[in-house]
Parts: C-alpha cells; sequence; structure tokens
C-alpha cells in the first residue's frame, strides 16, 4: 500500500497524521540499509541517530512504532525507551528493540519493563521485519481511524444538541414573544428595581397609549409623568412593597393617553432577581371598559333603587282618597244614612273613587308594559285602523278632565286617516302625548293634528304651549324612568314617553319632540301606513 492510496482510503489522513515510524541507531548505514529494506512500505521511515535526537521526535509526533537500537552511547536504548514513556504522546507507542546480543532472559526482562513489545535481531530478518512493522502500522491506522470517526460522531452529536439546544432557545424565546404581544388589552415591563428605568417594554404599549416605545425607555420619568398624582404615590407604594415582600401585588391606577383621555389600569407587579440586579415585572390590564360597565351597573342599581321608592309614591297616592272615600261609604251604610246623602254626592264620590283606580291601573299597566318591552315580549295587534278615531276617543276619555282644567284643545283633523295598525296601541299613544300636554301645558290649549303628508306616512301632533323641556333633556326623556321635572312638583314614573317610543318604533315609525322652556312643547309621530 503506497502513502498516496493510503491517503484517499483513510478518512483520518491528514498531512499531520501520516503513518510513521521511527527507527534508531546511532549506525547511519545501519539506518540506509534500513531504509532501503522497507522501501515501498505503507508508513514513512523517519529516522534519529541518538537516543536524544529519539526523544525529541518521539515527543513532537506520534508514532506507530518505534525501532530503536539498545547500544547507543550517551543515552542506551533502555533509557531512551523510559524517557519516551514518561510522556503522554509516546506513553503507548509500541517499541521495538533492535539487538546483536544474545537472548539472555534476564536481558529481555529488562526491555520489557521499560516498555518494548518486541525484540528484533541483527542481523535483521527484513521479511520478519517488514511483517512485524506492517501490523503495528496497520494497528496504528485502525485506531486512528476509530478514534477519527468517535471523534466525529462526538462532534456531530454535540452540534446536533447545540442545534437542539438553539431551537428550544429560539421558540421559547417566540412563544414568549407571542405571548407578550398576543396580550392585547395589557402592557408587559421590566424596570430596574432601583431607579425605575424602563428595561423593556411590550409593543402593545404603543396601540393602548398612543406614546412610542423609545419614550418609555429614553425618558424614565416620561410616564411616571403620565401617571396621575392622586395614583402615582399609591403606584409607588405597591412595588415598594413588592420589593420588600417579594410576593405579587396589584395595584390600579390610572394613566393618561396621548390623546389626553385616561384609562384605567389594574397592574400585577413582581420583584425579581436577574443576572446580578434587581428588576421590577408588571403587567397593566386595560381595565377602563370594565370600570364603566361597573359604573353603569352602580348607576343602574341607584336608578332602579330611586325608581322603586318613586313608583310606591305613585302608587301610594291614589290609594289614599280611595281609602277615604270607601271609609265614607261604609260609614254611611253600617249607620243607616247612605239613602239620605244627596245624589249628585253620592255620584261625586263614587266618581272620585273611579278616577283613583284609574290612575291606579295606568301605573299597573306602564309597569307591566315595561317587563314585557324589557322581555321582548310586546307584540302587536294590527288591523285596519283610523287614525283620527283614535284621537277622538283620547279626547272624549279626557273629556271630563279637560274641561274642569278649563284647557281648550284645538284641532286639525280629516275625516279618517286608515292604516294597518295596533288599534289599542294607537290609543295608548295618543294618550300618553295628550296626558303629558295637560300634565306639563300649565293650562294652555292643547292643538292636535294629524295629517297624511305622503302616499306612504301619517303623521300627529300634538303640542302645548306649557313648561317646555330643557333642550339637554329632551333625548333622554324618551329613556326608561327618564324625567326631566322634579318630582315634588309633578307627578309621574318617567315610562309614559319610553313605553309611546317603543310603540311607536314597533310600528315602524318614530318619534321626536320639538321644545324651549316656557314656551311650549311639540311632539310629532310619523307612522308608515302598511297598506292592506
Ligand atoms: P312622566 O310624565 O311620568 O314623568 P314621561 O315619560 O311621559 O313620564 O315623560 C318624561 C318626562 O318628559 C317628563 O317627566 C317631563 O319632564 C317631560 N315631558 C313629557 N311631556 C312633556 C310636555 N308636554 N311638556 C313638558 N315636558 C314634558
Amino acid at each position: 500500500m503506497d502513502l498516496a492510496k493510503a491517503e484517499d482510503t483513510c478518512a483520518w489522513h491528514t498531512p499531520e497524521s501520516e503513518i510513521c515510524i521511527l527507527a534508531v541507531d546511532d549506525q547511519p548505514a545501519n539506518l540506509i540499509a534500513l531504509e532501503a529494506a522497507l522501501k515501498g512500505c505503507s508508513y514513512r521511515l523517519m529516522t534519529a541517530t541518538s537516543g536524544e535526537e529519539a526523544v525529541a521526535k518521539a515527543f513532537a509526533y506520534e508514532y506507530a512504532a518505534i525501532l530503536l537500537d539498545i547500544q547507543m552511547p550517551e543515552l542506551d536504548g533502555f533509557e531512551t525507551a523510559q524517557l519516551i514513556r514518561s510522556f503522554e504522546r509516546g506513553r503507548h507507542t509500541p517499541i521495538i528493540f533492535l539487538t546483536a546480543l544474545s537472548n539472555d532472559d534476564k536481558y529481555i526482562e529488562k526491555g520489557y519493563e521499560v516498555g518494548a513489545v518486541d525484540y528484533i535481531y541483527k542481523p535483521i530478518n527484513v521479511s520478519i521485519l517488514k511483517a512485524k512493522l506492517e501490523v503495528f502500522a496497520e494497528l496504528f491506522r485502525k485506531s486512528k481511524e476509530l478514534e477519527f470517526h468517535s471523534s466525529q460522531s462526538r462532534r456531530r452529536e454535540r452540534d446536533e444538541n447545540e442545534k437542539q439546544i438553539a431551537e428550544i432557545k429560539r421558540d421559547t424565546q417566540e412563544q414568549y414573544r407571542d405571548l407578550v404581544e398576543g396580550i392585547r388589552n395589557g402592557i408587559v415591563w421590566t424596570a430596574e428595581a432601583e431607579s425605575l428605568r424602563f428595561k423593556f417594554v411590550s409593543p402593545q404599549a404603543e396601540a393602548i397609549l398612543g406614546y412610542s416605545i423609545s419614550r418609555w425607555l429614553d425618558d424614565s420619568q416620561f410616564i411616571w409623568n403620565r401617571i396621575p398624582a392622586e395614583d402615582r404615590e399609591r403606584l409607588i407604594a405597591a412595588i415598594e412593597k413588592a420589593k420588600e415582600t417579594n410576593t405579587n401585588v396589584e395595584v390600579e391606577h390610572r394613566k393618561m393617553r396621548a390623546d389626553g383621555t385616561t384609562l384605567w389600569f389594574n397592574t400585577n407587579l413582581r420583584c425579581t432577581f436577574r443576572q446580578g440586579a434587581t428588576e421590577i415585572r408588571g403587567l397593566c390590564v386595560d381595565v377602563t371598559r370594565l370600570k364603566e360597565t361597573e359604573k353603569s351597573l352602580r348607576d343602574m342599581v341607584k336608578m332602579r333603587d330611586e325608581f322603586l321608592s318613586i313608583a310606591s309614591h305613585e302608587l301610594k297616592t291614589p290609594l289614599t282618597p280611595l281609602q277615604l272615600q270607601m271609609e265614607s261609604f261604609i260609614r254611611l251604610f253600617s249607620q243607616g244614612r247612605l239613602d239620605k246623602v244627596p245624589i249628585d254626592i253620592l255620584t261625586n264620590m263614587l266618581e272620585t273613587s273611579s278616577a283613583q283606580v284609574s290612575i291606579l291601573s295606568r301605573l299597573v299597566d306602564q309597569l307591566l308594559d315595561v317587563s314585557r318591552i324589557t322581555a321582548g315580549k310586546l307584540q302587536l295587534d294590527r288591523s285596519q285602523t283610523d287614525l283620527v278615531a283614535c284621537v277622538r276617543e283620547v279626547l272624549s276619555m279626557f273629556h271630563e278632565d279637560l274641561a274642569t282644567k278649563g284647557i281648550e284643545v284645538v284641532t286639525h283633523l280629516p275625516d279618517h286617516i286608515f292604516g294597518l295598525w295596533d288599534q289599542s296601541r294607537l290609543v295608548q299613544i295618543v294618550m300618553n302625548l295628550v296626558n303629558n300636554a295637560i300634565k306639563y301645558g300649565n293650562g294652555t290649549p292643547i292643538e292636535i293634528e294629524a295629517s297624511w303628508p305622503s302616499r306612504d306616512f301619517v303623521s300627529l301632533r300634538v303640542s302645548d304651549s306649557g313648561i317646555g323641556i330643557p333642550q339637554v333633556d329632551q333625548a333622554r326623556i324618551f329613556d326608561r324612568y327618564e324625567r326631566a321635572v322634579s318630582p315634588s312638583n309633578f307627578s309621574g314614573l318617567g315610562l309614559g314617553l319610553y313605553i309611546t317610543k317603543q310603540l311607536v318604533e314597533l310600528h315602524g315609525g318614530t318619534i321626536d319632540v320639538e321644545s324651549k322652556t316656557d314656551r311650549g312643547t311639540t311632539f310629532t309621530v310619523t307612522l308608515p301606513i302598511h297598506h292592506l
């Protein structure tokens, strides 16, 4: 096997790892003869002419085997072998002694003690020498190949492990980033514990508050100055608590947005130690909507309580005169004096009672309608209905009341306006508007106009010149329980217009108000006709 071929077949082979055998002899002629004898072998023969040179060469290079002459001046073969065995590179190199000495057992024993693996006697039998050296060269090649392959596979394994670790690291970082960026209504941040200078702020901060992240990072005071003064101390106290107790601390505070509005945050703080430094980590969750909902719920509960107290008062008011009338009847009846009471007084007593019952039943009807509307159960029973007839019916219902209060009613009505409406609900709409015109009209004339401005729509206007409604209240009076007057001046539940609007909209129509304080009010209802 020549060296070029060995280079091809041996994967580990590099110029440094060329297989070499070192021959050591103080007689150059012997070395020349050896070189000639070993020409064409699969290894390179290197030579040294002294023990010192051999030690230096064995220290510098790892040989497949060393052929060592025993009889040399200065360092002899045994001493040279001992020195070669004393350092790492030469510890396991096979040493073959070359000797012309007799085959004495003691002598051979000494050779093995200093690390010889074999003896070759001079004069040298070339073919035995060649065969032996070939075995050592092959052994060396195999062990190097093995070493090379195992180091290769170790390296591959290490590379693979490093790759996996890098992947896990990247995945973890990506997951963390996704997690942080995925919190749409929250800001994750890290700040130095002492200076409170921000080290990290998640990108949502910009979307939520409108300031660029660099403003948080570059000027540590920037965002603290965006926290209202009254909340700042609370937040600082929470940070101190997190540092002292090393637990999660929660605090609610506001932050001002770039557009001037304010948001509420629920901030969770924790103190951590990282790379020898103390950090504060925070998660600020935008709870503004929650706060608003909480407030509106509280307002609704307050409103409901107020309504209950008004409603009980309203229901109680007609009950008192009714009870008094009843007691009078019972007294007169038990004393047998009922037939002696003049008929007009009796009639008046009965009419008063009936009026109170009507008021009660109207209040109860309103409450029932509100429950139906809230439950989505208010339904229309449509039939061919005459709006003008409904107006006339309502006016006849209020006839007594209007006459007693001396209120004039001016009407502009055609003979009929027919449409596909719920008759009793249409009466209820007109009744609510006329009732309010009487109640808030201050005794001024009431004007009622029904017209047919287009083929598909009709319009009904009810006007008075009474107390009017301030501009700011005009939108909310159509909402549940909303009133624009003091309950001590005017009775009512604040439900009439709410129910009216719901009924009009169920018919597909609209209701509008035009009003000026102390000048009067006009309600306009527009209804689609829904031809048969
Ligand atoms: P209520 O009359 O029971 O208070 P409504 O829902 O009918 O309830 O009316 C709501 C509010 O609208 C009234 O409290 C009153 O302030 C105002 N309002 C309604 N109609 C008139 C009107 N014709 N003139 C002045 N204010 C009115």
